[in-house]
């Protein structure tokens, strides 16, 4: 894009001439909380003062670490206890795959068509695109795509399937949202097999959804959580979470099942507790559906063909990535910042950080509907 970003603050961004653009993507669902929040600058600072990198994640008992793993599981149901940090969001699905094979003893990973889940190589492998994963083989093996929100493919998951990977919302899809029954038969279809379920709510996770979990809509518990983006308050940070009782296998045969240097940055830690807190304090979460609506009210033009939304999460639909590139070209030239999601390249995406105000989506729509 070649556009040189000098400050960020809130909802909005600066270019180097000052202008302000409004921030219809928060870093892609990272800044929830908006760009610099004082508080997590606050965090940040003190830590500064405290410590840096000490060890190996793990060795040491490092305070920011563990009272962010306490904050998150107070707020997850009493089987998703145990939180391991990781540096990425991909990392954290490399993770949870490991510990599927790991706890099970079986091999096969089942994930979805139109699915991501990040560019490392296991991550890629059950990428659910084959144009981004073909240049890349071989993966790893027996990785089974099925169609999403399909109750026939549930049937492929079985005795032989270690793990089943899904997001609560497939994101770079265009923001599609399943059927609750069908969430709740794949729930059902992985516990009959003993096929651990994984949920990537890496984008669906703090409060994008108007709940601050995506899974809480179709009244489910994962076996493994996948957070990251808004997880660090725009540090970063991944984790995948499982009952203790399943993350204890890491410890043994062999020993450090999984290692990472960097992962749970003690910064990252503080930077993001210090997020999950304002964002629960100042009750962000409150008014994310109508927000949502009023962004639906309010885009309503000839040439959005739809929109799918779910949350403070929206996907305007045109005829062509073509149209769609002329509309966001447009918007950043009047001061509004928006992309596209990577397998719905005609999707124009609208995740801006929480505390959007509606003065402000007023605004940005007025700007949408001048330049479509
Ligand atoms: N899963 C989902 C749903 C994502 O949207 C992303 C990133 O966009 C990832 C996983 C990978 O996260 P990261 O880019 O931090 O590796």
């Amino acid at each position: 894009m070649a556009f040189e970003i000098t400050k960020a603050e809130g909802c909005l961004l600066y270019d180097t001439n000052g202008k302000e653009y409004i921030d219809l993507i928060g870093g892609i669902s990272v800044a929830n909380v908006g760009h610099r929040h004082p508080k997590v600058i606050g965090a940040i600072q003190k830590q500064l003062e405290a410590y840096l990198h000490v060890m190996v994640y793990g060795e040491f008992v490092e305070s920011p670490q563990v009272q962010y793993a306490k904050l998150i599981t107070d707020h997850l149901p009493a089987t998703l206890n145990s939180v391991y940090f990781t540096n990425s969001g991909a990392e954290a699905v490399e993770g949870a795959m490991k510990l599927a094979k790991r706890t099970t003893n079986r091999t096969q990973i089942i994930a979805f068509n139109n699915s991501y889940h990040g560019s490392t190589q296991g991550a890629l492998s059950v990428m659910g695109d084959e144009y981004w994963r073909n240049a890349f083989r071989p993966l790893l093996p027996d990785v089974l795509h099925l169609e999403y929100n399909s109750f026939d493919s549930l049937l492929s998951i079985t005795e032989q399937t270690a793990c089943v990977i899904a997001e609560p919302v497939q994101a770079e899809a265009g923001i599609i949202v399943p059927y609750k029954e069908w969430m709740q038969a794949l729930r059902k279809r992985c516990t009959e097999t003993g096929t651990l379920l994984i949920l990537d709510e890496i984008q669906t996770g703090f409060g994008r959804t108007g709940k601050l979990w995506g899974f809480e809509h179709f009244n489910i518990v994962p076996d493994i959580l996948l957070l990251g983006k808004a997880l660090g308050g725009g540090m970063p940070l991944g984790a995948f979470i499982a009952d203790k009782k399943l993350m204890d296998a890491f410890t043994e045969n062999p020993v450090l099942g999984h290692i990472t240097t960097f992962g749970g940055h003690p910064v990252c830690c503080a930077a993001g507790m210090a997020a999950v807190k304002a964002l629960l304090d100042e009750k962000m979460i409150e008014d994310v559906q109508q927000k949502e609506e009023l962004f639906r009210s309010l885009l309503v033009h000839p040439g959005i063909r739809t929109i799918r939304s779910f949350g403070l999460w929206l996907a305007v639909e045109f005829d062509s990535f073509e149209t769609n590139k002329k509309v966001i070209d447009a918007c950043l030239v009047n001061g509004v910042m928006t992309d596209w999601f990577l397998f719905s390249p005609q999707c124009l995406r609208i995740s801006p950080p929480l505390i959007i105000d509606k003065e402000e989506i007023r605004k940005v729509c007025k700007m949408i509907l001048k330049v479509i």
